[in-house]
């Protein structure tokens, strides 16, 4: 079954300006901005622009220039955000919630950046 976007999703209206937001970074393929409801100090959602609705749909069917672009701003941002580990930061989480069984929300391809706080283990128990 192919994917279908739906452009009425949230990110979808921050992406057109519609909504307002918090914005960390922004490349030419890739916008980095705040979650409105953070789960750690630092909470920063990096989402492509283009139309892709999650993480396995965009690494298929992007194009390398922005699997590249968003690749290197995660980069940049935990540089940024101080939270490398290799350069006195304390590290952080990627996370990237993909269908029902990660209860993705929002159905705009999004990576979480999670850090400054301990963040436990990778998963609680079902
Ligand atoms: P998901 O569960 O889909 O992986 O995560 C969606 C995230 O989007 C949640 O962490 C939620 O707090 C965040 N979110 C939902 N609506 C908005 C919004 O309007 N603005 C921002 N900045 N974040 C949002």
């Amino acid at each position: 079954m192919a994917y279908l976007y739906d452009s009425e999703n949230i990110f979808a209206k921050i992406l057109r300006g519609e909504i307002p937001n918090a914005t960390v970074l922004e490349t030419d393929h890739t916008l980095a901005f705040r979650d409105i409801t953070p789960q750690a100090p630092d909470h920063v959602l990096v989402i492509p622009k283009g139309p892709y609705v999650n993480f396995d749909h965009f690494a298929m069917n992007a194009s390398d220039a922005e699997i590249l672009d968003f690749n290197r701003t995660i980069g940049t941002l935990c540089k940024m955000l101080k939270v490398q580990p290799g350069e006195g930061g304390n590290g952080y989480r990627l996370i990237a919630n993909s269908g029902e069984a990660a209860i993705q929300e929002v159905p705009h391809m999004h990576m979480h950046i999670l850090a400054g706080r301990p963040l436990g283990r990778m998963l609680n128990p079902a």
